[in-house]
């Protein structure tokens, strides 16, 4: 059997490994456009922050581990098109094109940062801070006192933003809604991340659509903004054309099934590149490294299993549950210094929008006992519906964050009331865990607010 992947990111190099680890006589081979193996996409803000001391530390592969896996990574190849109906690709290496033939294939090519419409933006000299490549060139101008713009305020425009002012530059995030982190965070968590980063002095400009550039100034209806540097961090798009105009079904992303096959039967995709069910909200593209990380399993075991059938039967349907995805939640985590911010589920806004009646707390508490000198403040928002089902966490604090918000994952997903949260066994140690577990409180709290409003229905 031979499998043939394109893109050697996140998702292509997961699923590699998974295949080899499961078999040990496949052929596996990664097309890849760069020069690079694989790296940490994730780990780019902290080197452009200094926390990660150079882009050599956050390589993931060397050469030899490559080759002591059996698989084979060949670079410097660019993807043109998939003949799908003779299972092979066509790409383009030092000037010639060339072909691959395959068994199965896994679509893994990524995305594609997202050009804002802005008159004459194409002609201005703007960074980007979607790879490897691009964080390179963006270190470079990262110059004290030099005056930087950032344009948009999703995660990796925050995480731009701390970088720059870790390089005591004079940074200004301009976004275009009415708060930042808007597709993770309500408002009023929103405004609480917010006062943190003016406090690290990044100046924040809320809505404000920019309509013209040039090369040192940004334009809006009424204003205008001067910049050394600028970014452009306001959005990505899934890298699906070639999928597309090779016959696979494209919506926004990629439309795979629950194992993440597309509609060709021996072609997967996965990674940033697909759109999949979120929960209560429809299909989307859900851009983030865990969960191109956790499709490599279900891939891998799909596609051994429809080998083994195909061999025995020529059955591709295999409905076992470790081989199919649950609709995912988007939980992420974003740290800035000493600032983590997490989220998981819907937001209230986003409940209230599919039709639910949702209701929301937040409450601010300690990470440890709030005496002891190393705690830190910690706030947290719970929604759930009018069942006591939690719907959504939002994590704003100084440590602790990442075991909080996936409990809170595991209830959303388990479906577990408030009230397993709110009287759950939590552990005490002033140093290590207050006495009245936050997330406890607040659930607590929500239940409160639940049960008045039910009881005046
Ligand atoms: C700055 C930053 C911070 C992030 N932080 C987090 C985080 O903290 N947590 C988290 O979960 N996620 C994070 N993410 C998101 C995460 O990195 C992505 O979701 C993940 O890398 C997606 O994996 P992928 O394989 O789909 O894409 P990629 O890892 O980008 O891989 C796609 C590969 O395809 C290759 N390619 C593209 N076009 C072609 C072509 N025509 N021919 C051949 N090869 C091609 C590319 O060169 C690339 O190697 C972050 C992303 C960025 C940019």
């Amino acid at each position: 059997m031979k499998v043939v992947i394109l893109g050697g990111g996140s998702a292509g190099t997961s699923a590699a490994l998974e295949l080899r680890k499961r078999d040990k006589d496949c052929e596996i081979l990664i097309l890849e456009k760069t020069s690079y193996n694989e790296y940490s996409p994730c780990s780019l803000p902290y080197v452009l922050c200094g926390e990660i001391k150079d882009f050599e530390n956050i390589m993931l592969f060397t050469d030899d581990e490559y080759l002591q896996n059996n698989i084979i990574l060949k670079k410097n190849c660019n993807i043109k098109s998939i003949e799908t109906n003779n299972n092979k690709v066509i790409y383009e290496f030092e000037g010639n094109d060339l072909n691959e033939q395959y068994d199965y294939l896994i679509y893994a090519l990524g995305s594609i940062p997202i050009l804002p419409p802005i008159e004459n933006i194409e002609n201005t000299n703007h960074y980007f801070l979607r790879n490897l490549d691009d964080a390179k060139k963006l270190k470079e101008v990262l110059h004290e006192n030099k005056k930087i713009i950032i344009l948009g305020a999703g995660l990796i425009g925050i995480e731009a933003a701390y970088a720059a002012i870790k390089n005591k530059m004079q940074v200004t995030l301009i976004e275009r809604e009415n708060q930042l982190l808007k597709n993770t965070l309500d408002s009023d968590m929103s405004i609480k991340l917010e006062e943190n980063l003016k406090n690290l002095g990044i100046s924040i400009i809320k809505n404000t659509i920019i309509i013209k550039a040039d090369e040192n100034k940004l334009y809006s209806e009424n204003n205008s903004y001067e910049y050394d540097v600028l970014v452009i961090a306001t959005g990505l798009s899934p890298n699906a054309n070639i999928a597309k105009d090779s016959g696979i079904n494209v919506n926004h992303g990629i439309i795979v099934d629950s194992s993440y096959r597309t509609n060709i039967p021996n072609v997967f995709a996965s990674g940033d590149c697909v759109e999949i069910e979120r929960m209560n909200n429809n299909a989307d593209c859900v851009m983030l490294g865990s969960i191109a990380y956790q499709s490599a399993r279900i891939i891998a075991n799909n596609i051994l299993e429809n080998n083994n059938n195909t061999n025995n039967s020529d059955n591709y349907n295999n409905n076992k549950s470790s081989n199919n995805r649950k609709p995912v939640l988007g939980a992420s985590i974003a740290k800035l210094g000493n600032i983590i911010i997490a989220s998981t589920g819907s937001t209230l806004e986003q409940a209230k929008n599919s039709r639910i009646n949702a209701y929301g707390m937040i409450i601010e508490g300690s990470t440890r006992s709030g005496y002891h000198p190393d705690a830190k403040r910690i706030i947290i928002k719970l929604i759930a519906d009018s069942d006591y089902n939690l719907l959504g966490a939002q994590i704003i604090g100084g440590e602790d964050v990442s075991g909080r918000i996936n409990l809170c994952s595991l209830a959303i997903s388990e479906k577990i009331k408030l009230d397993k949260l709110a009287f759950l066994e939590t552990v005490y140690n002033p140093g290590s865990a207050p006495i009245n577990e936050p997330i406890s409180t607040c659930a607590k709290m929500l239940i409160r607010k639940i049960d008045v409003i039910n009881s005046a229905k």
